[in-house]
């Protein structure tokens, strides 16, 4: 789990202060539309609408775009765009994933397309650009809507742009945890004006004037604090990205030649924000289960966390209401073997340094670990909660449980 990534208390001061000075917090105020026009400058795109928060964000463009039937959506995934899509009346049709960079698999998607579908919501997985083109021509053929859930994408580009101006719409998260931070926020992003507009109502009740009601929105608005803090984050993007940089380096010089361990890179020439520390754990090769690594950080107080476990399509409110869940052998692979470590620009060098020395330490011992803590059994990680074992230092948890 990452650390929130924040700019000094000064920074947000000198924007919060001009807020506090108009006694404007909310309802599009300047720190608002300064923030929309930093973010579409940045990511190079027509329109940014920021919001309260990308799940929010991605609810108001299901019913910008009207989407209904079926939507496809990768099961490696956060989950709040299965459930959101739930909400809004839509089945979310999970998709399996690819095992080299855990996005979408075209082919599997294409082949889940039915005269239901009216859309496809992929997810840019750990901040590694989907299959664009392929998504793109296969959504156009089927002449269905294609959007992006970008929360762990900000700072990435992909054939030769900025990731934010791909499919219809793409949504970022601004969550504590993520790599530019506002407190909590979202921002859809699109090249489409009419869609755009139609955003800023929904987020707003729907209020084209003053006293006309123009459709059914709900509340998505920023507020100025929470614009305050994305605009000092913003300021010091580049920092930031060459923080996490360097830690992500660090990470795959000490977990290298670790046998049964793979620790995820970006594809050659591909530009990552370099967020997310993700490795998968191969059991067999390894000498002990990804369950137990993660119990033996967890013990010296590393928060290293599995994702997305069980996958969108096994979690409770997904699965169908009579029968299996559906066969998606790369996600339930890739859910047994994906351990999540504490990086970006807030975590210490030191502590990079730190994590790896005990995950070799763990893969040195592994056969006698995985003894002994199959005599303990393994259900003490999972009935721990981390504010019961939370320790002083670099892991403490500080956050939601998100990634
Ligand atoms: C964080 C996250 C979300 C949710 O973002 P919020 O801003 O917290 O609503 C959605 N999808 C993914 C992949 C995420 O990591």
């Amino acid at each position: 789990m990452n650390r929130p990534i924040t700019a000094p208390r000064a920074a947000y001061d000198r924007y919060f202060d001009t807020a506090w000075d108009r006694a404007w917090f909310s309802n599009g105020g300047p720190l608002v539309s300064e923030f929309e026009k930093r973010l579409s400058a940045y990511l190079e795109v027509e329109h940014a609408v920021v919001v309260c928060n990308a799940t929010l964000g991605l609810s108001l463009l299901i019913q910008a775009l009207e989407l209904t039937g079926e939507v496809i959506l990768p099961s490696y995934t956060f989950i709040s765009s299965a459930n959101v899509l739930k909400a809004a009346g839509v089945k979310p049709v999970h998709c399996d994933i690819r095992s080299a960079d855990m996005n979408i698999d075209p082919e599997a998607c294409a082949a889940l397309i039915t005269p239901r579908t009216s859309a496809v919501v992929a997810t840019h997985i750990w901040g590694a650009p989907c299959d664009t083109s392929a998504l793109q021509a296969i959504c156009d053929d089927a002449g269905i809507a294609l959007v992006y859930d970008a929360a762990h994408a900000f700072g990435v580009r992909h054939q030769g742009r900025p990731i934010g101006g791909f499919g219809r719409a793409e949504v970022f998260s601004l969550h504590a945890t993520k790599v530019l931070q506002a407190f909590e926020g979202g921002v859809v992003t699109t090249d489409d004006g009419a869609l755009a507009d139609r955003l800023r109502l929904l987020r707003n009740f729907g209020f084209s004037g003053v006293d006309r009601v123009e459709i059914a929105g709900v509340n998505a608005k920023m507020s100025e604090s929470h614009a305050a803090m994305g605009l000092a984050n913003l300021d010091m993007i580049g920092e930031t990205l060459a923080a996490n940089r360097r830690r992500h380096e660090l990470y795959a010089d000490e977990l290298a030649g670790i046998a049964g361990l793979r620790f995820h890179q970006p594809a050659p020439g591909a530009s990552s924000n370099h967020h997310y520390a993700v490795a998968e754990i191969d059991a067999d090769i390894f000498g002990l289960d990804r369950d137990g690594v993660v119990d033996l950080l967890f013990a010296e107080n590393v928060l290293a966390r599995r994702y997305f476990y069980p996958g969108g399509h096994r979690s409770i409110p997904h699965l169908p209401e009579s029968g299996a869940p559906a066969a998606l052998p790369v996600t339930e692979m890739v859910c047994e073997r994906v351990l999540v470590l504490p990086a970006g620009a807030a975590i210490a060098l030191e502590d990079v340094r730190a994590i790896c020395g005990l995950i070799r330490s763990i893969a040195a011992h592994a056969p006698e670990l995985a003894a002994r803590l199959s005599d303990t059994g393994a259900s003490r990680r999972r009935s721990a909660r981390p504010d019961q074992v939370a320790p002083p230092g670099f892991s403490k948890p500080r956050t939601g449980s998100k990634p």
